[in-house]
């Protein structure tokens, strides 16, 4: 008798962070950052946004860009705005300028953090 094919393959242990997105997959590295949504013990609640990192020089910190549009109604148009939101970046991910990534809303992590990022949709910069 060989090896049984269907035992799984060694891949880093990642938590169910219970958020689907199309393009979102789990990290092929581990960290030990414990403000990790894959690895750590913090827990993704309330709203998930689509961005751009602008800016990726703080440690495991990024600022991630989000544009958005608003109906105003005296002009009858769209007034096109945009908002900056600092997120966690787990080395794990290592999220760099330029990439479009998925982040969740989590507890505050830090003075003004309270995103983490979740995932990079796209490389790019
Ligand atoms: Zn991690």
């Amino acid at each position: 008798m060989s090896a049984s094919s269907t035992q799984v393959e060694q891949k880093p242990k990642t938590r169910n962070i219970g958020i689907v997105y199309p393009g979102l997959q789990p990290p092929e590295k581990t960290c030990n950052d414990k403000k990790c949504p894959w690895h750590g013990i913090v827990r993704v609640r309330g709203i998930v946004l689509v961005g751009k990192v602008i800016k990726a020089r703080m440690q495991n910190t990024v600022v991630v860009e989000r544009e958005y549009v608003v109906w105003v109604k005296k002009y009858k148009r769209y007034e096109r705005r945009r908002s900056r939101i600092h997120a966690h970046n787990p080395p794990c991910i290592a999220a760099k300028e330029g990439d479009i990534v998925l982040i969740g809303e989590t507890r505050p992590l830090a003075k003004s953090v309270a995103f983490v990022v979740l995932g990079v949709l796209k490389r790019g910069g």
